[in-house]
């Protein structure tokens, strides 16, 4: 793999970069936000680590202009700890996953690992969490033995959730990923989708996996 950091406080991107290149990986490392933007133009990356913080051009809006110029590069934010509004932003702007710091490395690199697992489709036959397990390829979804059938939609808000475990999600992002269009907030489609996937995976089963975030979307984990 070869990944650009792009991360103004030094000692965080050494320790970073160290843990990436002692998996063998190549590292490119950037300590301002317009000279990140500049190397992920010019230059291949198998992934961005990118601080929102940044002087030149922060990450948000480092992000914003890679993908407004249809660059796909996947791109995990670091975000500051509890700021759930700069999370969801982040992810509507197109990046793939997030770290809270302070984080652990090897949870950066498990991270990095399952970006590149879902680019190169493979290990990814089925997502699970917990007793609840969806096959991409025969697409039955089990909670425990037990089989359970969803509509195609339905299939495709758990598919969402479960390659985002843990991660809340806002109903704009829902929108967009399962449905293809802006969010209106006037309708509640999203939310009556939700409730139906939720009588069907959690009702009758434990632990309860598909939770309400109050004010900020749904989130898929173990309580
Ligand atoms: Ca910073």
């Amino acid at each position: 793999m070869r990944i650009l950091i792009v991360e103004d406080e030094r000692k965080v991107a050494t320790l970073i970069s160290s843990g990436l290149e002692e998996q063998g990986w190549q590292v490119e490392i950037c300590h301002r936000g317009d000279d990140g933007l500049a190397l992920a133009n010019e230059q291949n990356f198998d992934a961005i680590v990118l601080d929102i913080m940044l002087p030149g051009r922060d990450g948000l809006s480092l992000l914003r202009q890679l993908r407004r110029q249809r660059n796909a590069t996947p791109v995990i934010l670091l975000t500051a700890r509890g700021d759930v509004d700069e999370r969801v932003e982040g992810l509507e702007l197109g990046a793939d996953d997030y770290m809270a710091k302070p984080f652990s490395v090897v949870e950066l690199v498990a991270r990095l690992r399952a970006i590149r697992r879902r680019q190169s489709g493979d290990g990814l036959t089925t997502l699970s969490l917990a007793n609840l397990s969806l096959n991409l390829h025969t697409r039955r979804v089990r909670r425990d033995d037990v089989e359970i059938e969803l509509t195609p939609r339905e299939f495709a808000l758990l598919e969402t959730f479960l390659n985002s475990p843990d991660r809340v999600l806002s109903r704009t992002y829902l929108c967009q990923r399962v449905w293809g269009f802006q969010f209106d907030p006037e309708t509640n489609v999203v939310d009556v989708a939700v409730q139906r996937l939720r009588r069907k995976i959690d009702h009758n089963f434990t632990p309860r996996l598909l939770q309400t975030v109050r004010g900020v979307g749904y989130a898929l984990s173990v309580e």
